[in-house]
C-alpha cells in the first residue's frame, strides 16, 4: 500500500468514529451526520487520487506578499482535477435525496437533468473559482435546479482538488512566521471555524481551502478588533469542547472547537455541520437586531 493510500486509510477511519462519537452524543444529528459521512467518504477517498499541478509561485511574488501580508494565491489559481469532480459530482448527486429536505428535493431534478446529459458538471467548476455565481444563478434558473443546492454540489465536488492544491500552495509559508489576520494566508477566504490547540494556542480554518492558521488568542478575525470587553463566548456545561467566541462590535461569531476537551478525532469539516445548534444560538445573541 502507497504512503497517500495508507494516510487516507487512517483519515477515513478517524472520520467515521468521529461521526459515530457525535451520533451517539446528539442523536437528533444522526440523519445529517450520516449524509455528510458519505459526502466526506468520497471527498477523502477521491483525494488520495488527485492530480493538480498548481502554478509555482516566484520569489518576488513570494517577498511582495510576505511584505504586503497577502494571501499566496487567489481562488481561481486553484486547479480543479476535472475528471475526478466530475466523477465526485455525480456521486454526491445520488446520495444527494438522503440530505436535508431541500436538497432531498432538488435531488431528483439535477439527477435527471445529469440522466438527459443538460449540462456538463466541468462546465461550473471554473464558475466557482472565479466567483462567478451570475453564471451559476442563471445555468441553475435554465435547469430549473436550485441554486444553493446546485453550489453545495459543485463545491463539494471541487473540494478533493481545492484541498490538494491548497496543501501544495501552504508550503510556501513560513511556519515560523505567524500569519496573524483573519483570512486565509493562502487563498484570502474567512475562516469557517476556529480551533484551541493543545497549549490553548488559537488556529483558524479556511472556509474555502480549509487551510488552518495560528492567530493571536484576543482579537475578531472580521474587524480586527482587540478590545476584550466587546469580545464575549458562549458554551454549555454539557459540550464542554464547544464555545462561540462573538464580537460586540461587528456582531460576527465563529464556532470554536477546544481540542484538549475532544475526545475523538478532529475533524474540522465534520465539527462545523454537527454544531448548527450553536448557530441558532449565536445568531440569536450577536444577529438578532439584524434579522
Ligand atoms: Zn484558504
Ligand atoms: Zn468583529
Amino acid at each position: 500500500m502507497t504512503i497517500e493510500k495508507e494516510k487516507s486509510r487512517t483519515v477515513l477511519n478517524e472520520i467515521q468514529k468521529a461521526v459515530a462519537s457525535i451520533r451517539n452524543k446528539r442523536p437528533a444529528y444522526e440523519k445529517i451526520l450520516n449524509f455528510y459521512e458519505k459526502v466526506f467518504l468520497i471527498q477523502e477517498a477521491s483525494g488520495s487520487m488527485v492530480e493538480v499541478e498548481p502554478a509555482e509561485i516566484s520569489e518576488s511574488a513570494l517577498s511582495l506578499k510576505k511584505e504586503e501580508k497577502l494571501p499566496l494565491v487567489q481562488m481561481s489559481d486553484f486547479i480543479v482535477d476535472h475528471k475526478r469532480a466530475a466523477a465526485d459530482f455525480i456521486q454526491i448527486c445520488n446520495i444527494l435525496g438522503e440530505g436535508s429536505p431541500k436538497m432531498a428535493q432538488a435531488a431528483p431534478k439535477i439527477i435527471d437533468a445529469l440522466d438527459r446529459k443538460l449540462f456538463k458538471p466541468e462546465s461550473f467548476f471554473d464558475a466557482l473559482l472565479q466567483k462567478n455565481d451570475e453564471s451559476l444563478t442563471i445555468a441553475a434558473d435554465d435547469l430549473g435546479l436550485d441554486p444553493e443546492v446546485l453550489s453545495f454540489v459543485i463545491y463539494n465536488s471541487v473540494q478533493p482538488s481545492v484541498n490538494n492544491c491548497g496543501h501544495q500552495f501552504s508550503v510556501y509559508l513560513d511556519p515560523k512566521t505567524p500569519f496573524d489576520a483573519g483570512y486565509c494566508p493562502v487563498c484570502g477566504n474567512l475562516p469557517a471555524l476556529s480551533s484551541l490547540g493543545k497549549d490553548g494556542e488559537r488556529f483558524l480554518s479556511c472556509s474555502f481551502c480549509w487551510h488552518q492558521w495560528r492567530v493571536k488568542r484576543i482579537f475578531c478575525p472580521f474587524c480586527e478588533n482587540t478590545v476584550s470587553s466587546k469580545l464575549n463566548y458562549l458554551y454549555a456545561d454539557d459540550e464542554k469542547e464547544y464555545r462561540v467566541d462573538g464580537c460586540d462590535k461587528c456582531k460576527k461569531y465563529l464556532k470554536t472547537i477546544d481540542t484538549r476537551k475532544l475526545e475523538r478525532p478532529f475533524y474540522p469539516r465534520l465539527e462545523e455541520v454537527a454544531t448548527l445548534h450553536l448557530d441558532m444560538i449565536a445568531q440569536e445573541k450577536w444577529q438578532a437586531s439584524d434579522v
